[in-house]
């Protein structure tokens, strides 16, 4: 007999990183929810729990797909074509990225955002998000359109992030540590 972890073995992919070129292109729309977008999503939750991180696009994984999946409560969410319908508000939160590894950048953003989705079931959703969850999924979208964190911040904080990032990436740092930039 199959153990469970045989039976529903999924392709292992490894998280693409600052400087790979699919970070920063534009996903293209999901027309069809077939077994293979459900094994994306599958792929993407198993990537990110690894990680780990609270949220995951598919162009992280390589695949230029407009699909990001999250679990901020201990419920795995795949959702797909997303688009922000309505935003309000400002918040400052430590945003980090699993594309940018051992980089926390403080930045300003809408507090509250009215999300518009289709789930694996095809049914048109809309969720009402705030703070951290406002904050991750315009985070995720970004990714769908091809723009990460770097662009979000101020021209003195992306001149830091980017000598940082340069100074972990080139191993200048110890395992595991972060860098966190403060609003300014
Ligand atoms: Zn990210």
């Amino acid at each position: 007999m199959l153990s469970p972890q045989v039976a529903f073995q999924i392709v292992a992919y490894d998280i693409r990183t600052f400087g790979d070129p699919v970070l920063t292109s534009v996903a293209e729309q999901v027309e069809n929810i077939d077994g293979k977008i459900v094994r994306l999503s599958q792929a993407m939750l198993q990537a990110m729990y690894q990680a780990p991180g609270l949220g995951l696009a598919a162009p992280q994984i390589g695949v230029q797909k407009q699909i990001f999946v999250y679990d901020v409560d201990g419920v795995p969410v795949t959702l797909l074509n997303p688009r922000i319908v309505e935003s309000r508000g400002e918040w400052v939160y430590d945003e980090g990225c699993l594309s940018i590894p051992g980089l926390y950048v403080e930045m300003l953003r809408p507090k509250e955002v009215l999300l518009e989705a289709v789930d694996l079931g095809g049914n048109t959703i809309q969720i009402e998000a705030d703070e951290l969850l406002a904050r991750l999924f315009q985070h995720e979208l970004d990714h769908l359109n091809g723009v990460l964190m770097f662009e979000r911040m101020t021209p003195d904080q992306r001149e830091e992030a980017l000598s940082e990032y340069k100074r972990i990436a080139d191993g200048g740092t110890s395992e595991g540590e972060t860098r966190h930039i403060g609003l300014k």
